[in-house]
């Protein structure tokens, strides 16, 4: 399953800095302006813009990967100090569509 980001994150932006996959934008901003390309990815009835926030930052879960293939663990949960960053299982995944989605935005032209 994707990561989400819980009230207790201080907007540092480091998590955001390391995504592989550029899934973590700041408070407020509207992703779908921004990269909203790889939407197409999964069924849109399936993935709202519940994850949205205006006041700490937040992960796309069509954009997750988990880091499966890229590090042992999420690098954001990792690298957070706050504790924020945790699984979010509303958004649940299956190992090999993580690794579907992990090859389809690496074979997207401009995926970052
Ligand atoms: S989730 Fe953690 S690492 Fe990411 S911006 Fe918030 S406090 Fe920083
Ligand atoms: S788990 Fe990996 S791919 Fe998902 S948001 Fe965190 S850094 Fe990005």
């Amino acid at each position: 399953m994707p990561m989400k980001i819980a009230s207790s994150c201080e907007n540092c932006g480091l998590c955001e800095i390391l995504c592989p996959y550029n899934a973590i934008y700041p408070a407020g901003v509207n992703w779908r302006k921004i990269h909203n390309r790889y939407f197409i990815f999964c069924d849109e009835d399936l993935v709202h813009d519940d994850f949205w926030s205006p006041a700490h930052c937040y992960i796309v879960p069509d954009k997750c990967t988990e880091c499966l293939g890229k590090y042992p663990e999420p690098i954001c949960k990792t690298a957070c100090t706050k504790n924020a960053v945790m699984s979010d299982n509303v958004h649940w995944e299956s190992e090999e569509h993580l690794y579907a989605k992990k090859e389809y935005l690496e074979t997207m032209p401009g995926w970052m």
